[in-house]
């Protein structure tokens, strides 16, 4: 299943959608008023609808997972344990947390004014949002979280 999830979080978990996308994942944000719409989005787009909203119910067409805590841990076990996400690498960091398209490989000539000047020596490789055109490189959230990602993960992850 994996990488053919498309995810619909609602709103007031916005925090969550970051991190589902640093995951890898299709996830577009969505408005729970009115209803309607949220779930024409989820139809036609193909996603899972994920909320804290009560009022959001499953159809016949439509999935729901209604999350069962408040805190982004649980909420991503929660999701790991009933949808069967992974943190997967090649799959994990290859999307914008903000803007939910993929990252692009650049040159690191061109991002020489866009990051610090230790990063830029020390960093090897850089990667791009085509959108934002935020620079993003493995030391930084990256590290922190796959430390946090590892926490999810009853065995830990050696591999990456
Ligand atoms: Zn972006």
């Amino acid at each position: 299943m994996g990488d053919s999830h498309r995810l619909l979080v609602t709103e007031e978990s916005g925090r969550l959608a970051r991190w589902l996308r640093l995951m890898g994942y299709d996830v577009a944000m969505g408005a729970p008023r009115p209803l309607a719409a949220l779930y024409r989005q989820a139809y036609n787009e193909s996603r899972t609808i994920i909320t804290r909203n009560r009022r959001v119910q499953p159809g016949r067409l439509i999935r729901v997972v209604h999350l069962s805590s408040a805190q982004l841990a649980e909420q991503l076990r929660q999701l790991m344990r009933e949808l069967g996400l992974r943190v997967e690498p090649g799959q994990a960091f290859s999307r914008c947390d903000i803007c939910n398209v993929a990252v692009e490989p650049v040159e690191k000539a061109a991002v020489k004014d866009r990051v610090p000047p230790y990063v830029f020596e020390t960093q090897p490789a850089f990667h791009r949002c085509p959108v934002c055109q935020r620079v993003y490189w493995a030391a930084t959230h990256y590290d922190r979280a796959r430390r946090f990602f590892d926490t999810l993960s009853p065995r830990g992850s050696g591999a990456w």
